[in-house]
């Protein structure tokens, strides 16, 4: 048999392109995204306010593509993280965090991640494939789910690059948005860069106000290129001015990611260099404790480092936060997903 298409790689123009190549009303396209997102029906024929002959029609073509949970593992914070496996059998993480009112959910954009960051599990396990809008939307419904509850925030930081798959990502954030799909605030959805110029200045132009992060990591040119070789083409100056743009644009704050290495990118001048950057931009420093990932010699910076980061950003009148470590007992925390092969190590909650 004739392998069927997921009709979650398909955004709403395609869904809306499907439906009028299929002789269906225009007002049709808000009924299947509410189908497939809103109420996370999975066979057509349940679809029940859609014409028989468009239901079968739609069968004939395409499938609604699974995503599974292969494990479950839950923080003592109450942090959850899943493996996710899409119907090719290939696997991505994500992960909830619930904070009183919110739940927020980190999501992947890819499975794997070719920019090689030296201090990421993604990078370092290399890249596997891009994710459709519909894997990407399926990761909140999986968490919504499985916490019985509304997500009411998601970030792209799981694993993968999301300006490497710009189409999708966007095509995702809006069905993630659209009152059909999760209803999500445009200002909730944000988009985590390593600084793919390209994507940044695209973003810029976009009509929502989605939020922007951008992973700077060290303002220092020959420490960022060696921390992050994907983008050691990518020079500050023009990074700068990009973000520069962005803020112009949109009027929008970003906020510029910043994991802590003990010697690495956390002397003086690194943080000489780091001010210099930020200051006069429209953004908000979030310094994180950089987490352990097996196989690499790094070490986070020291608690009184981090806090000089914080207060001499904050003195020179730049905003800046130091991140609280959620999930870290499960591997959950920022840069430890990675590529897994089922199982392997966390089969104590396995479902
Ligand atoms: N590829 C995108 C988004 C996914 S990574 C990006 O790089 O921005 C999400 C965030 O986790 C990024 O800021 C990334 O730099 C950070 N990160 C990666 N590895 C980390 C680690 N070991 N400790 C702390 N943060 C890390
Ligand atoms: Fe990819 Fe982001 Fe990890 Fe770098 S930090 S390897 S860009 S996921």
């Amino acid at each position: 048999m004739e392998q069927l298409t997921d009709i979650g790689a398909l955004d709403r123009e395609g869904i809306a392109g499907l439906v009028a190549e299929l002789g269906q009303a225009t007002y049709r396209t808000r009924q299947l995204v509410r189908w497939l997102y809103a109420r996370g029906v999975v066979r057509f024929e349940d679809m029940s306010d859609l014409s028989a002959e468009f239901r079968t029609a739609l069968a004939e073509r395409y499938v609604v593509g699974t995503a599974e949970t292969v494990v479950r593992q839950e923080s003592a914070d109450g942090t959850r993280k899943y493996l996710v496996r899409f119907a090719d059998g290939v696997s991505v993480e994500t992960v909830g965090l619930p904070e009183g009112e919110r739940l927020t959910v980190c999501f992947s954009t890819q499975a794997g991640c070719a920019m090689g960051c030296s201090f990421c599990a993604t990078g370092r396990a290399g890249f596997v494939r891009d994710l459709s809008p519909g894997e990407m939307v399926r990761q909140i419904m999986l968490v919504a789910r499985d916490f019985g509850r509304r997500v009411t925030n998601a970030v792209a930081m799981g694993q993968g690059e999301p300006f490497a798959n710009y189409d999708a990502v966007l095509g995702a954030l809006r069905l993630m948005n659209a009152d059909d799909g999760l209803g999500i605030g445009a200002r909730h959805l944000t988009v985590s860069t390593c600084g793919l110029l390209p994507g940044i200045r695209r973003f810029a132009t976009e009509p929502e106000q989605f939020t922007l992060a951008v992973s700077l990591h060290s303002a220092v040119a020959v420490t960022r290129g060696a921390l992050m070789p994907g983008v050691r083409s990518v020079s500050l100056t023009a990074l700068r001015q990009a973000i520069i743009g962005y803020a112009d644009a949109t009027g929008r704050r970003p906020t510029l990611e910043y994991a802590l290495i003990e010697g690495v990118n956390d002397s003086p001048a690194e943080l000489e260099a780091l001010v210099a950057f930020a200051r006069g931009l429209l953004v908000h420093v979030n310094l994180i404790p950089v987490n352990a990932i097996e196989g690499v010699d790094l070490k986070r910076s020291a608690a009184t480092r981090a806090r000089a980061f914080a207060d001499t950003l904050s003195a020179v009148g730049i905003e800046a936060s130091i991140r609280t470590e959620r999930g870290a007992d499960i591997d959950a925390a920022c840069g430890q997903l990675r590529q897994h092969e089922v199982g392997r190590g966390i089969s104590d909650r396995a479902l």
